[in-house]
């Protein structure tokens, strides 16, 4: 059976893991991201001499996903300076030779979760992080969906609530959008301490759902997902997920009325791989890219 390489590039880790094609994962490393020029020959030699069939890489963003485009796989605006427009996809095509999946860390994560997960028996699904930023990975007929770059829900414009203790949102770009409303660190910001430490207080988190649920309202109207999957650190908030559904009730006030809202606590649901949903969406990066240059399961 072939083995895949599968490499979760995020700003504080690099997860590397060896699977096969059921989607289990055989063998896994994390490195701590540090500059490129230590980093990434670390990652290589890990994935080097493993007998790997392909490689696929869920990476941190923005990322050039236009495969006519001479940075295609490359990081290109991230706040990580020394990464800023590193070739991804190239370093590891040159140095090891195999077929390269790349998307981003969000689509991989929608991905692992379509293939494997909570969204497997659905062809249109989206999967939110809410964490140190807020991704939205959007699949459509069973792909990721890219179109111009790739979309980037966390910064959706939403309306901030009149009683909100904090002025503005902290995006850099936007102030008001949701990961400047809504992220980890703006709860942090807004309230003063960590997430983690504000689990008894319910205004934290009524007001994060009703800033969680305006922003899936909004999903739902523009891209009708047949599910919706929440992860990421902030949702450890166990009390998060039915206050969010409560919201997207409340605030789509009978407007559409599909199936998934008929039962939103099927619609509006948890992770379903334990947190290697990215990692597992790598593995299928990597047998997509496997297959589409003549390979054979
Ligand atoms: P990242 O987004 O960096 O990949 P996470 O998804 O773990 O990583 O998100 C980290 C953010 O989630 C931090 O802002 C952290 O404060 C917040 N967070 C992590 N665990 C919890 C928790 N149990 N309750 C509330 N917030 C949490
Ligand atoms: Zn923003």
């Amino acid at each position: 059976m072939p083995r895949f390489g599968a490499l979760e590039a995020g700003g504080t880790k690099m997860v590397c893991a060896i699977g096969d094609e059921k989607g289990h994962i055989l063998e896994r490393v994390s490195i701590p991201t540090g500059e490129p020029a230590e980093t990434m020959p670390a990652i290589l030699d890990f994935f080097r001499d493993k007998d790997l069939a392909a490689v696929g890489v869920g990476c941190f963003g923005p990322v050039d996903l236009d495969r006519n485009s001479p940075a295609y796989g490359s990081i290109t605006s991230s706040p990580k300076l020394s990464w800023r427009n590193y070739p991804m996809a190239r370093r590891f095509r040159e140095s090891l030779g195999i077929p390269v999946g790349f998307d981003t860390d969000v689509n991989a994560a929608a991905l692992g979760e379509a293939t494997w997960g909570c969204t497997k028996d659905v062809e249109n699904s989206i999967y939110i992080t809410v964490g140190t930023g807020i991704g939205v990975g959007v699949i459509i007929n069973g792909r990721p969906y890219h179109g111009m770059i790739h979309p980037e829900g966390g910064h959706i414009f939403v309306e901030r609530r009149a009683d909100d203790p904090m002025p503005k949102g902290i995006c850099p770009y936007h102030g008001n959008c949701l990961e400047g409303l809504a992220s980890g660190p703006a709860i942090e910001r807004r309230w003063g301490r960590k997430g983690i430490e504000l689990t008894d207080i319910p205004a934290v988190w009524e007001l994060e759902a009703y800033y969680i649920g305006q922003a899936i309202c909004t999903y739902i109207c523009t891209l009708s997902p047949e599910r919706i999957v929440v992860g990421g650190g902030v949702m450890h908030q166990e009390q998060m997920l039915p206050l969010i559904r409560q919201e997207v009730r409340r605030q789509m006030h009978g407007y559409i009325q599909g199936k998934g809202m008929e039962k939103l606590d099927e619609y509006i649901v948890p992770i379903g791989l334990n947190d290697n949903q990215g990692v597992m969406g790598a593995i299928k990066l990597a047998m997509d890219a496997y297959l589409e240059e003549g390979g054979t399961l």
